[in-house]
């Protein structure tokens, strides 16, 4: 009980652009942290933990936890959920959110990071060039039209 807030609640609720209107917050029952979606008619209450793997989802769906997907925006690092009506929906590689039961052990305790972005690469690094075209580059480089 009383367990301490999972540093990656703020990635998962963040601050500012908090486009899956996801909230921290202790449970009124048990003290546990979760995380409250906040966005429609009626709050729902997940466990911060996030399902990752196929036997994650699996054991969610054989206890009967609602899950919601957790669905990136591009690489905006922006997400937002999505709701998943039972088996259906479900994808093994996909990330989820299972609904939070007072008094039981969470599906998941695995931490919430944002996929890195694609790093940019320098201009031209994997573009190949034929030898011919390397010499009429030199060619057009030694002796420039405009000088
Ligand atoms: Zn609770």
């Amino acid at each position: 009980m009383s367990q301490r807030k999972p540093p990656w609640l703020r990635i998962l609720c963040p601050a500012t652009c908090n486009t899956a209107h996801l909230v921290p917050r202790r449970c009124g029952r048990c003290r546990e942290w979760t995380a409250v979606y906040t966005g429609g008619n009626v709050e729902e209450v997940y466990d911060p933990g996030i399902l990752m793997s196929g036997r994650d989802v699996t054991t969610a769906l054989l206890l009967e936890r609602r899950l919601t997907r957790i669905v990136l925006i591009g690489n905006s690092g922006l997400f937002h959920l999505q709701d998943v009506c039972g088996a259906r929906g479900i994808q093994t590689d996909g990330w989820y959110l299972a609904e939070h039961v007072c008094h039981t052990t969470p599906v998941s305790n695995k931490p919430f990071r944002l996929p890195r972005r694609p790093r940019e690469r320098p201009w031209g690094a994997d573009i190949a060039f034929t030898e011919e075209e390397t010499k009429e580059f030199e060619r057009i480089w030694r002796n420039p039209s405009w000088a």
